[in-house]
């Protein structure tokens, strides 16, 4: 942390990086449905077709600027990682690989980290980047994750992943695979600080992310359309012989067999996002240990009952249990729906 990290570092790479100015005036192609839309209105679309609903992929800064309160958060800087800890070679070199991957994003590895407010909640952002290397998680994306859980303790602000990547850096070998323990060992530490962990499921969740810190969150919430599964839909029919049912490991199919809670188009993530937080924040596990250092015996984590009770208009998978705390805060956001 000094003038040269601060300051001058961000001045090269604002430099080096490539540069993503395309001119106003170019027109983008839906890669759904073939609409062409202008690129500007796209942008304001915040990169959904406004012909099919579409929701396209986007980087990480981006989806920051979308998720926190007027797009405004301070960037968490990582830790580097150990990079090609295997020496590894495939076709290409795994060095070679990272160098390309940097130069093309201007990043060091496919995770990056914020801190800011959703819905006035503070709020840890750890967001992947599909454009490096697949999103793939190796020892520099569990490292992020690691730091994202320990910034969300210290700043007693909840924490925020949304992945998008395609599993395990196989570069890293075992390496990488390790990063799934030490991904949900991150999610434990801030469950022990009582704080909500919420986890926004983009397109594409695959592998040994959706297989680890992934699928934990105390509220699972998906992007429309998004692929979410661990073996690939091919694969799968190539094993069990038998043709998959349509919108297989889409996110809709998700939420109809109960294995997420909400589907929320990118348009209203943020205000569900802070309706979310403005539940779990305040409820009794996250206001006691905020003013005493948590022990041992701290009060259960913010119960996804609860939240399953509040959104049940969405869900049907809402149950039992913990009626009282959820009608309460039912009928307060009916108040402010409207
Ligand atoms: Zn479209």
């Amino acid at each position: 942390m000094n003038w040269i990290t601060n300051y001058v570092r961000p001045k090269i790479r604002a430099l080096v990086a490539p540069r993503e100015d395309i001119p106003d005036n170019l027109w983008d192609k839906c890669t759904s449905c073939g609409h062409m839309i202008f690129h500007r209105e796209l942008e304001e679309l915040l990169r959904v077709c406004p012909n099919c609903g579409h929701h396209m992929r986007i980087g990480p800064e981006r989806r920051m600027e979308v998720l926190f309160d007027d797009g405004a958060y301070e960037k968490i800087e990582l830790p580097q990682a150990l990079a090609d800890p295997l020496k590894f070679r495939d076709r290409e070199r795994y060095s070679e690989r990272l160098k390309k991957a940097r130069t093309k994003t201007g990043q060091q590895d496919a995770i990056r980290v914020g801190h800011g407010h959703i819905g006035s909640q503070p709020a840890v952002v750890a967001a992947f980047d599909f454009s490096f290397m697949g999103g793939s998680m190796g020892l520099a994306v569990g490292e992020g994750l690691v730091t994202a859980a320990r910034e969300a303790a210290r700043r007693r602000a909840a924490l925020i992943a949304v992945p998008a990547s395609g599993g395990a850096r196989m570069q890293e070998g075992i390496l990488s695979l390790m990063q799934m323990p030490r991904s949900v060992i991150a999610v434990q530490m801030v469950r022990d600080e009582g704080l909500p962990y919420i986890v926004l499921l983009t397109d594409p969740t695959t592998g040994g992310v959706s297989a680890s810190f992934a699928m934990l969150g105390d509220v699972q919430i998906a992007e429309p359309g998004a692929v979410i599964g661990f073996a690939g839909a091919r694969v799968i029919e190539e094993t069990i012989r038998e043709t998959l049912p349509p919108g297989f490991q889409r996110a809709e199919y998700l939420l109809e067999h109960g294995m997420i809670d909400m589907v929320v188009p990118r348009s209203e993530l943020r205000e569900t996002m802070g309706r979310l937080l403005g539940h779990l924040m305040n409820s009794p596990a996250v206001r006691g240990t905020a003013a005493q250092p948590v022990a041992a015996a701290t009060p259960a984590e913010p119960s996804k009952v609860d939240i399953a009770a509040e959104e049940s208009d969405q869900s049907e998978a809402a149950t039992a249990g913990n009626k009282e705390a959820g009608k309460k805060d039912k009928e307060a956001e009916r108040a402010s729906d409207g």
